[in-house]
């Protein structure tokens, strides 16, 4: 194991060129075939909330790589013992595995523990922190779509203020030379300071207009801090992305979804489903290269 291992906490701060390098390997990874480069490798996955897509994508990824993967099960772990989150991810470290990956619900807060171990740590999601390899496969997939990251212009719609993948994209766009747009009802809209580079609106016909690309988010329940005072039959009516709202934009517009999707409420069920506009399941086919290509660059192979 090497002395200072590379972490991927997020993108804020990460800069333009690894992140370029990043998708530039995955679209290698796709095109020739990955390398064997994490043989011999182990890699421990703790995920602290949901995760279906995340999880088995990091699963997946380091498994074509050549390594092993130990999946925590969150559910029987001391966790449930009321041990603090702090003491268990002391004790993955003290095991020495060569990867963390790591999900949990609390933001920020894992650099002094980075800082700290020979174990590359890589942010599966944190709260609403940040969520880099998410933003990273939506930049794989864009790449696919329109043939170029910069000079875009991406809308983020939806719950933005409790969205890690929010940010992730909003940092990744701008490094990247594109536009970024957010819309959402004034209380989905996040602090202006948090982005002072990004366009607001809250309104779809205003803040769609020329979108190249449109990021639709689900209401972060879990993250709630009271009872949002619009209904979600009247979000859907005003926000929920269709076919009617995606007129609005450029158009040949993309509209990217993280996943889970509540259909019916930040997306119809008939956008859903049209893989003409809606690349959802691209994203889900990106994000195992994708992560094999952070696992790539975390292993600094060139
Ligand atoms: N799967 C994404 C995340 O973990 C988006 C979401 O849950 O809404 O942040």
């Amino acid at each position: 194991m090497g002395k200072s291992p590379r972490h991927l906490l997020g993108l804020q701060g990460l800069g333009d060129r690894a992140m370029a390098d990043i998708v530039a390997r995955a679209e290698t990874i796709q095109a020739r075939g990955a390398r064997p480069v994490c043989a011999g490798q182990q890699a421990v996955l703790a995920f602290f909330e949901p995760s279906t897509r995340t999880s088995t994508s990091f699963a997946l990824a380091f498994q074509r790589l050549g390594g092993q993967v130990v999946m925590l099960n969150v559910a029987q772990s001391s966790a449930q013992k009321g041990e603090t989150l702090h003491d268990s991810l002391s004790t993955l470290l003290a095991m020495q595995p060569h990867f963390l990956v790591l999900r949990h619900g609390q933001n920020g807060g894992l650099q002094p523990l980075a800082a700290a171990t020979e174990t590359s740590v890589v942010n599966a999601g944190d709260g609403a922190g940040e969520h880099p390899t998410q933003a990273l496969l939506d930049a794989l997939t864009v790449k696919q779509i329109k043939g170029r990251l910069n000079d875009l212009t991406v809308a983020i719609v939806g719950d933005i203020r409790h969205s890690r993948v929010a940010r992730s994209n909003a940092h990744l766009w701008r490094q990247m030379g594109s536009r970024v747009v957010m819309v959402a009802p004034p209380e989905l809209l996040p602090d202006v300071d948090d982005y002072p580079f990004a366009f607001f609106s809250t309104d779809m016909a205003q803040g769609l207009k020329k979108a190249d690309v449109i990021i639709t988010l689900r209401l972060q329940k879990e993250r709630l801090e009271k009872q949002l005072t619009i209904s979600a039959d009247d979000y859907h009516i005003r926000y929920g992305m269709d076919h009617e709202k995606l007129s609005y934009a450029a158009p040949d517009a993309v509209v990217l979804h993280p996943g889970p999707m509540n259909r019916g409420v930040e997306i119809s069920s008939t956008l859903a489903d049209d893989a003409t506009r809606c690349a959802v399941l691209r994203q889900v086919t990106n994000g195992v290269a994708t992560r094999m290509a952070v696992f790539e660059w975390l292993t600094h192979a060139a």
